[in-house]
């Protein structure tokens, strides 16, 4: 059955006229969908025997709620969906002062490896649909009654090793029959997966791309992220990829005691940020019991964050949010999954 959700509104429209309808019942169904209905009875303005056949022909992924988890701290709160083939991914909603942003799931599990990061133990369990994806935004505006303004395609996967599906979600969510979201405010986060970045440039999206970078040389950063392309090879296509876009790219870089931390790492990252005229976002490491590495300490990230300044470099240091929570990604998932075995 076709999934209903991962179509287009053009391709939506077409099916509806192929069944011999009037094309304003496919604007109606996309005024639904954009609502994160659980079932075609719901779409209570359609006559019974449209609902009915709609049903026969579409599948309708809605995903069930498993747990919540709300910070006391930050109101930061995470999200266990349990999707229709008993798969589970997260999503995480942040409150800023600007508005809500919700962080996306675009794979069940990664095969990435990186050596900080609960997610990918296990390995790659499959993809996510475009429909899947959209679900993870409506049902957590849904869930919490709110509104959301920003998504950050940064929680369980690697989205470039899903493009195609990643690419058709951005146009779902941004569309103006749908849920109508700028591009603008959209971010897609890569661990820098080369031939990804080219094709995402060829798009010439007006989103902001954010490189997991995580360390300056490639010894550091073949170690804690296998998937490494080479440093060199990753600054010529984000260059690329800036000449094609005219778009900046941020550089996420978790700080991990002893491994990515130093002062000459500071130097080399400072030296490739300049480069490339990226921001540099310092992220204090969620502590993943079973991967076994630490955070750098407040004083030696304040210091890391002053000699990036020193050369120039344009650098925040992310506020830490859940901190009382599963806040990293893929622990909540994890944590359900160890209780399953
Ligand atoms: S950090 Fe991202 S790319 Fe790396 S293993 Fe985790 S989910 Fe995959």
């Amino acid at each position: 059955m076709t999934d209903i959700l991962s179509l287009t509104p053009e391709e939506l429209k077409e099916e509806i006229l192929a069944l011999g309808l009037p094309a304003f019942r496919a604007k109606q169904i996309s005024g639904w969908l954009k609502t994160g209905v659980r079932d075609f009875s719901e779409m209570s303005n359609l006559p019974k025997e449209l609902r009915e056949s709609l049903k026969e022909r579409f599948s309708l992924t809605a995903p069930v709620l498993l747990r919540a988890q709300t910070s006391e701290l930050d109101q930061t709160g995470k999200f266990l969906w349990g999707l229709s083939d008993g798969n589970c991914v997260e999503t995480v909603l942040m409150r800023y002062r600007y508005g809500n942003s919700v962080c996306i799931s675009s794979q069940v599990g990664c095969r990435q490896g990186c050596a900080f990061c609960a997610s990918t133990i296990g390995g790659l369990i499959r993809p996510l649909t475009a429909g899947e994806m959209l679900d993870e935004v409506l049902f957590t505006e849904k869930e919490n009654d709110v509104s959301v303004s920003n998504v950050v395609l940064m929680g369980i996967g690697e989205p470039l090793d899903n493009l195609d599906n990643v690419l058709r979600f951005l146009h779902l969510v941004s569309h103006p029959e749908g849920r109508n979201l700028s591009l603008r405010h959209i971010t897609v986060s890569t661990c820098g997966l080369p031939e990804g970045i080219r094709r995402l440039s060829e798009e010439k999206l007006p989103i902001t791309l954010s490189v997991s970078l995580h360390a300056p040389d490639d010894e550091t950063r073949s170690r804690i992220m296998p998937s490494n392309c080479g440093i060199q090879r990753l600054a010529e296509v984000c260059e690329e990829y800036f000449a094609r876009t005219g778009r900046r790219l941020s550089f996420e870089y978790a700080m991990i005691a002893g491994v990515n931390d130093s002062d000459r790492q500071a130097e080399l990252l400072a030296g490739l940020a300049r480069r490339l005229g990226a921001h540099v976002n310092l992220i204090p490491l969620n502590y993943v019991a079973e991967r076994g590495l630490k955070p750098s300490s407040p004083a030696v990230i304040r210091r890391f964050q002053g000699l990036l300044e020193e050369k120039g470099v344009n650098v925040t240091v992310r506020r830490s949010l859940g901190g009382d929570i599963d806040a990293s990604c893929g622990q909540l998932r994890r944590k359900h999954m160890n209780k399953q075995q």
